[in-house]
């Protein structure tokens, strides 16, 4: 009988979502809360629940439930939680538990060494542990299919349904659209900054109310700080996101939070009922992108979000800044070294740089010594201008000391979903900037919980945003909106 079946399989997957939601909760406390003394032991800590996980993951019980619920009429989510499963099933028994806990372990003891290499500006102490990173994921990606490119093994991780095949031909796409625009800017004065000093302790009351204005539900989640923000969800009810606070740099440190807070509005509105199902987990990391993406870019950046953030500075911080002077800041198109402060026309380029560089050091065709030389001369020729740091180069991003390989090109998939599902949006809600500008987010956050947000990971990423928008081309939606906003901005329009 499938009921029964079915009670069996989430009792067993009730037990491996809460072994990973405390891994994930060491993970944060690492990240924000731990001294760096305590590195050593979190990384066994970390290793040992991984290892649970897989052993849960590869019992014999779970693949038989699962492979007699395959032969019977299940509803639609009930069979998507199957599929989802056992595709994640499937990974966990081709790779062994000693490759499994050895990741685990290379994989925190190199955030660690990330960590330190980037403040002493050491990538050679570094370069050894991302060496050994890389040959491991290498293993990993030939123990789950030898047949396939290793990277499109990795990526499937992350964005089930992508490939080198389509990224390839997407990322050029991209490059070519963006350097018109970044042509047409170049030698234009650059957009003021907003410049000042601004109290830490006002600017946190000041993201904490942002945060809460945009629907981030403080019942089921919590805001702190860390090196590199982050988001993660310890269960359904307790959704954690950090950011990064600025004295001298106010609208960095906010669109990291309206960033983070849109990953967790969208854990927040994953369906609760379904907890533990696979149904209940974002759908891609593509599409977790998306949501933080719109709300940091879309919304975040806009000229009638400024014009409603604008008194709310004056409360907190004390400070008048005019909305048009904080549009004009957050919006040049500037080539620049780091990722993460990246303007929204350039950004895609720095990821696109990442792309072929972690393709090539997964394929051995470039060593990891060499990266360092390799990444200043893709960012020479793709943004013309090059590092001259390590720190403010290679070293700039977490990912590939923490084992995240594969995981670069999700940002673009995600600034492309966002810019199909806004221009999607502005159709349906023909008073979207008023809204903005009034302060009334709840209406945005709707549309999105009933487009994306509440149907989990019930089909893949792409079938879901298909769902929402129709049949819109991501590349075409975001090269429109960058050359609306920023072609007005700067006073120049497409040939
Ligand atoms: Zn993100």
């Amino acid at each position: 009988m499938s009921g029964a079946t079915w009670v069996s399989l989430t009792e067993q997957t009730a037990k491996i979502a809460a072994l990973r939601a405390t891994a994930a909760l060491l993970e944060w406390d690492q990240q924000v809360m731990m001294p760096t003394g305590g590195g050593d032991a979190r990384s066994g800590q970390i290793a040992l629940l991984a290892g649970l996980v897989h052993e849960h993951m590869v019992a014999p019980a779970l693949s038989a439930t699962l492979a007699e619920l395959a032969t019977q009429p299940l509803p639609a989510d009930q069979a998507a939680a199957v599929r989802n499963l056992q595709r994640d099933v499937a990974r966990a028994i081709r790779v062994p538990a000693a490759l499994v806990s050895e990741l685990a372990r290379a994989q925190a003891d190199g955030f660690q060494a990330w960590l330190d290499a980037k403040q002493s500006n050491d990538f050679a102490s570094f370069a050894p542990k991302l060496s050994h990173l890389f040959a491991l994921k290498r293993q990993e990606a030939s123990a789950i299919d030898p047949t396939r490119h290793p990277y499109d093994v990795l990526l499937e991780a992350f964005d089930p349904g992508t490939t080198l095949a389509t990224l390839r031909p997407l990322f050029a796409r991209l490059e070519e659209g963006l350097r018109p625009l970044i042509d047409a800017v170049r030698g234009l004065p650059a957009p003021a900054e907003v410049s000042g000093t601004f109290d830490l302790t006002a600017q946190k009351a000041l993201h904490e109310q942002v945060m809460v204005a945009l629907g981030f539900d403080t019942h089921r989640g919590r805001l702190d700080f860390s090196e590199h923000p982050f988001s993660t969800a310890i269960a359904n009810g307790d959704t954690r996101i950090t950011t990064h606070l600025y004295a001298d740099d106010l609208l960095a440190g906010l669109s990291g939070t309206m960033h983070e807070a849109g990953h967790g509005m969208y854990e927040q509105g994953l369906p609760k009922a379904l907890a533990g199902t696979t149904l209940d987990d974002a759908a891609s990391y593509g599409l977790h992108e998306s949501q933080s993406r719109f709300w940091e870019n879309f919304i975040g950046r806009s000229l009638p979000f400024f014009r409603w953030l604008a008194p709310r500075i004056k409360a907190h911080i004390g400070a008048d800044v005019a909305p048009e002077a904080m549009f004009a800041a957050a919006n040049p198109v500037e080539p620049t070294l780091i990722r993460i402060f990246a303007d929204e026309a350039t950004y895609n380029l720095h990821i696109l740089v990442r792309f072929r560089l972690e393709v090539a050091l997964l394929e051995g065709s470039l060593a990891v010594e060499d990266l360092p030389a390799a990444w200043n001369e893709a960012y020479a020729t793709t943004l013309g201008i090059r590092p001259a740091t390590d720190r403010e180069g290679c070293l700039q991003d977490v990912h590939w000391g923490s084992g995240a390989i594969g995981y670069f090109p999700s940002y673009t998939l995600g600034n492309l979903y966002a810019a199909s599902l806004a221009a999607a949006l502005q159709s349906e809600l023909p008073d979207l900037w008023g809204q903005v500008e009034r302060g009334e987010f709840a209406p945005i956050l709707a549309w999105l919980r009933d487009r994306v947000h509440r149907h989990g990971h019930s089909a893949e990423a792409p079938d879901i945003v298909r769902a929402a928008v129709g049949d819109r081309d991501g590349v075409t939606d975001l090269l429109d909106h960058l050359w609306s906003r920023h072609g007005k901005l700067y006073g120049v329009s497409r040939s």
